[in-house]
């Protein structure tokens, strides 16, 4: 059975004293209910190092939202995979369609993150999904299938379920188009599908597809409906406490 994922991508928003206020508010909120999540959060990487200790008596786990392949070197600006699991990480988003697009990330690259990380014990949240241009030219299964192929490559099937696929549909981040409930179900069955092809169906029925772009406290309910929807990646949203909880409590 697939683990329900919320992840929260801060992206290059908050400082320390804003990351922490929101920790402290979302652990109070949470102390008052049960959520049906495991709930991650990415903030940037200043924030890690006091997220650690606010964060380490909870259920709430942390990502880094990128990282290098290689283990430490001189790649000024960078970040290690083990770095991020001694600030308190235990899952890096790899892939993000704007590392991708403004970063210039390939395939290849993405997949010697994948590798990385599994290596060093992170669970990478790995982002694939197509462009509004691929969608409309009915690309869409063709990309994604790419992208999994080539993303995965050398993946042991017994390390499928450590790794969380989150289909993010580019022209749905961050433009308040949401895909469909029924447009992300269709996708994340095709993506069901491929890893059942390729890693079998016991270790597949264990990997969390989740579901991101544009979601919100509107759309949450509907979209967490669909029976292939095992949670969400949520950026925008995932900013302002109120929100983000609403998200948390879908229905
Ligand atoms: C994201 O950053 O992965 C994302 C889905 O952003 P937004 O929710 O703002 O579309």
């Amino acid at each position: 059975m697939a683990e329900t994922i919320i992840v929260a991508n801060w992206k290059m928003y908050k400082t320390i004293a804003q990351a922490i206020e929101f920790a402290r508010g979302l652990k109070h909120a949470l102390s008052a209910k049960t959520v049906l999540a495991t709930i991650v959060i990415a903030p940037p990487f200043t924030s890690l190092g006091a997220l650690k200790p606010e964060l380490q008596a909870s259920a709430i786990g942390l990502a880094g939202q990128n990282m290098n392949a290689a283990q430490q070197g001189a790649m000024t600006g960078e970040i290690a995979g083990g770095m991020l699991q001694d600030a308190g990480c235990k899952y890096c988003i790899i892939g993000h369609s704007e590392r991708r697009l403004h970063f210039g990330e390939d395939d290849k690259q993405i997949n010697a993150k994948v590798i990385a990380a599994l290596g060093c014990g992170l669970r990478p949240i790995f982002c694939i999904g197509e462009t509004l241009a691929e969608r409309e030219t009915a690309a869409t299964f063709r990309v994604i299938s790419r992208q999994l192929k080539e993303g995965l490559n050398k993946v042991a099937a017994g390390d499928i379920k450590k790794i969380i696929i989150a289909y993010e549909p580019v022209w749905a981040i961050g433009t308040g188009k949401t895909a469909t409930p029924q447009q992300a179900q269709e996708v994340h069955l095709f993506i069901r599908k491929f890893l059942k092809e390729t890693y079998g169906e016991k270790e597949t029925a264990a990997v969390s597809i989740i579901y991101g772009g544009s979601v919100n406290a509107e759309n949450i309910d509907s979209l967490m409906a669909q029976s292939e929807v095992n949670g969400v990646l949520v950026g925008s949203a995932s900013l302002d406490l109120t929100a983000f909880l609403r998200i948390l409590n879908f229905k």
